[in-house]
């Protein structure tokens, strides 16, 4: 049993299972969110429970996250780390750690694998192997908030570090593991947790519409990314096969809903490859499909963006990211046609950070 999968009611229902008293959660609540690695540090338990509790440990029967860090490399400027950790069964997931002047954000994986099959994706090559559970997500974050604190020499009850924003990015595709990914959400947000606003934490999907509609509903406080990356169907289905199952004229009805339902800005993720998706003329087709679902009659006028991604060249798929002069124009034609449009910060070329290159070099 992974501790981290637990809520504070589950938690106390573990202790008294075992015979102990129902408080021991919260202090042990307390330590996990601060970043301990091992009962051993959870000082304010009685000797006697911790080497209880690191006997379970090691007999397997409880883990705290259970994470194992396989590699890490940190890009030459400090702003990203990027993490290779391996779970319990042997399968690897990456997190990547991102230091803006505002704060720390953490890039987690949500699955082992992908079944997606998005063509300029490494992190689908070798398909899906499981869905990660809440406690394995949560066990990336609390990793990231360790090393930084360590980096720094700050002790474990230190607030002087904390991860203010979550990206849900990494491997996999969150609506496909929805539960799961869902009671990450709450766990970070429990005041006892990591007391992290549901606002300040980013959902990317390649689209599954269905799920699209119950997020809406159940988790209208977290932030919606689209990775649309094509303005019509034809290009979409040849980059992602997920848009044959709901194509462009599905996907923007729901979404369009969904900022109009919440109030809440929508980023729409482009990946711009050369020769492929960067033209000038498919930054017109894009800003004009955007102008189409996002508008004062349709009651979401101003709540779409566009993040142009800098796509870095994965060998093993074959696609080079535009140059940088095609990167502004494709900009420029956006911004022009009133569509707001950021290019994202790219981090960590020298240190493979395009989704799933770690990985793929481990295996
Ligand atoms: S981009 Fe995301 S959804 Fe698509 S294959 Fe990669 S991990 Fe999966």
């Amino acid at each position: 049993m992974n501790l981290l999968d637990l809520n504070k009611k589950e938690l106390e229902d573990f202790f008294v299972n075992i015979g102990e008293k129902k408080f021991r959660a919260q202090q042990t609540r307390e330590w996990i969110y601060r970043g301990a690695r091992d009962f051993s540090e959870m000082k304010n338990l009685p000797g006697e429970l911790r080497n209880r509790l690191e006997k379970m440990q090691e007999a397997g029967e409880i883990t705290l996250g259970g994470l194992k860090i396989l590699d890490m490399r940190s890009a030459s400027d400090g702003s990203t780390a990027k993490f290779l950790f391996e779970l319990h069964d042997g399968n690897t997931i990456e997190t990547v750690l991102m230091r803006y002047k505002y704060g720390n954000s953490v890039c987690v994986s949500s699955q082992a694998g992908c079944r997606m099959g998005c063509r300029f994706c490494a992190s689908t090559l070798l398909g899906l192997q499981r869905n990660l559970t809440a406690g394995e997500i949560v066990a990336q974050v609390l990793a990231c908030l360790r090393y930084v604190k360590d980096e720094n020499d700050y002790p474990l009850s230190s607030n002087d570090e904390r991860i203010g924003h979550i990206v849900i990015m990494g491997t996999g595709e969150p609506l496909d593991n929805y539960e799961n990914v869902k009671k990450f959400t709450e766990l970070l947000n429990a005041k006892d947790g990591l007391d992290l606003s549901l606002r300040n934490i980013t959902l990317s999907t390649c689209g599954l519409v269905p799920v699209i509609k119950k997020f809406t509903e159940e988790m209208p406080q977290v932030n919606l990314a689209i990775s649309l990356h094509a303005s019509n169907n034809t290009s979409r289905s040849a980059l992602m096969p997920v848009n044959d199952a709901y194509p462009i004229d599905e996907l923007m009805p729901a979404v369009s809903a969904h900022a109009r339902k919440t109030g809440r800005r929508v980023t729409f993720e482009y990946a711009l490859t050369a020769g492929v998706n960067d033209s000038e003329k498919q930054a017109e087709d894009l800003a004009n499909l955007l102008r189409h679902y996002f508008n004062h009659q349709a009651g979401n006028g101003g709540l779409c963006h566009v993040n142009l991604i800098p796509l870095n060249k994965v060998e093993e798929i074959g696609m080079e990211g535009s140059g940088r002069k095609q990167v502004l124009a494709f900009q420029k034609k956006l911004e022009d046609m009133g569509i707001p449009a950021t290019i994202r910060r790219e981090m960590g070329a020298d240190i493979d950070a395009a989704c799933g290159q770690l990985r793929l070099g481990k295996k």
